[in-house]
């Protein structure tokens, strides 16, 4: 329809960047931790921050929603009118926390640019997500009218699970109703390969604690009669897998779905194999379930990982000392149809058998939610597939992702919409790790894409779910 107004709100971005990467800097030097409760003003500082720049957008109805844990912010612009679709933005302004702070070349919330990257906590995962989105929605909307009606759900408790996330939505359904998910959550595999992720796996994360002795004993004395905790919890983590790399947990593997041989293919004509991901993670060798690609391990595969152990003397030299607790954060992937609340049960069962009577122990749920899978053929997905052409030069890669975005399946639970999940993080971000990093050029790359990719939907106008059901 309009290809003026598209070339001008390009130019607009164009014109913007450096003052793209100051916003974006202020608002990754804000310590949006969720996780941590001492960072609790942050976080709504964090929404504030965000909903403030909404307004400066003359976004409508703009708010910073309470729930039962961090607030979501709200808004919404539906100047376009009936008749074009309506686009849910999702995004999180919440972050991981940055320690180990010693391993950081430059503070973690000081924003610094190095190269041809912005390294800050935040900055891909996914601040940077988050304001692409809001820079495309910029340029636009200063440029010309919107060809599209946009809404904003932006939360602050992603990296925690999105506890509170589902009665946000089961609440606001009638606010929340569009045809289609935006979500910029998720990455490309490299910086010349736009990607469209059609699948997300879902997550269950507990903390495993195991009490022996009252208090912590001396080893010489009660060394031999008493059940070592950080033994027991080493065994207990050691059999979780198999020899072939299977998880071990009863049951895991009943409610997976089998990949048929068209996926297979499709997902091995990806460029990654065992040397990319080698290359990616340092790792001298890979491992994982016997019988499955890498891709699809950490795409199409359920895992189990230890994210944490902790117990007895970890300080300099030695102290000869027999722990009264050990405690482990474990953390399951999952794939569609897997339940968390099952896996939940299935570490129980697993607890129940293994477990020596020599300690007790308990486990506490730190959250998760299912995993998701979107229509790879719908006509916004065209529309995205197009934009990217436009700005690459080539079609998207689709692909399963390794990460949980539990909204995705939120969203198509309650609302009965799919997600385009798509972003410009890259493999080598450090996601969640230190020196965590935004690759500038495909940000901008990104913004551009995001404007193309709102006037396209714009064209498809109200054909683009006739089929829709
Ligand atoms: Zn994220």
């Amino acid at each position: 329809m309009s290809p003026t107004f598209q070339s001008e709100a390009l130019q607009y971005a164009r014109g913007r960047a450096k003052r793209f990467l100051d916003d974006l800097k202020a608002f990754v030097a804000v310590p949006s931790v969720s996780t941590d409760p001492a960072y609790r003003e942050e976080i709504d500082r964090a929404a504030r921050w965000i909903a403030d720049r909404m307004r400066e957008l003359e976004i409508d109805g703009v708010e910073v929603c309470p729930t039962g844990g961090h607030p979501v912010v709200y808004g919404e612009v539906l100047s376009a009118g009936p008749g074009v679709p309506t686009v849910l933005v999702y995004g999180h302004y919440d972050v991981q926390p940055a320690e180990p702070l010693e391993l950081w070349t430059s503070g973690a919330y000081e924003p610094a640019v190095r190269g041809d990257y912005l390294y800050g906590r935040g900055a891909t995962d996914m601040k940077g997500q988050v304001m692409a989105v809001l820079h495309a929605v910029e340029a636009v909307a200063r440029t010309g009218p919107l060809p599209v009606n946009i809404k904003f759900l932006i939360e602050g408790e992603e990296e925690i699970g999105s506890p509170s996330l589902r009665s946000f939505v089961e609440s606001n359904k009638e606010r929340l109703r569009c045809d289609v998910a935006l979500n910029t959550d998720t990455g490309m595999i490299a910086p010349d390969r736009p990607t469209i992720v059609y699948a997300l796996r879902g997550l269950a994360c507990f903390e495993i604690r195991l009490y022996g002795p009252g208090n912590d004993l001396h080893s010489g004395i009660y060394g031999g009669v008493v059940h070592n905790p950080a033994q027991v919890l080493c065994e207990l983590i050691a059999g979780m897998h198999d020899g072939d790399g299977h998880v071990t947990l009863p049951g895991f593997y009943e409610a997976v779905r089998p990949l048929t041989a068209e996926e297979r293919s499709e997902l091995a004509r990806l460029p990654m194999d065992e040397s990319f991901y080698r290359e990616k993670t340092g790792a001298p060798l890979l491992w994982g379930e016997a019988g499955f690609t890498p891709v699809e391990r950490t795409g199409a595969r359920p895992t189990l990982e230890v994210n944490g152990i902790l117990s007895g003397y970890t300080g300099p030299g030695a102290k000869t000392v027999l722990p009264a607790l050990a405690m482990a954060k474990i953390s399951t992937r999952l794939v569609p149809d897997q339940d968390p609340g099952e896996v939940r049960e299935q570490l129980m069962r697993y607890l129940e058998a293994k477990a020596p009577p020599t300690v007790r122990w308990e486990i506490v749920d730190l959250g998760g939610g299912p995993a998701s899978l979107s229509r790879r053929d719908s006509g916004a997905a065209a529309a995205l597939g197009r934009a990217m052409e436009q700005v690459w030069g080539k079609p998207p890669l689709f692909k399963r992702e390794g990460g949980s975005v539990p909204a995705v399946s939120i969203l198509q639970d309650l609302l009965g919409i799919d997600s385009l999940n798509t972003g410009f993080s890259l493999p080598d971000d450090n996601m969640h790790g230190p020196d965590e990093r935004l690759h500038l050029p495909t940000w901008y790359r990104g913004i551009e894409m995001l404007i193309h990719f709102f006037f396209n939907l714009g064209e498809q106008g109200g054909t683009l779910f006739k089929n829709k059901g």
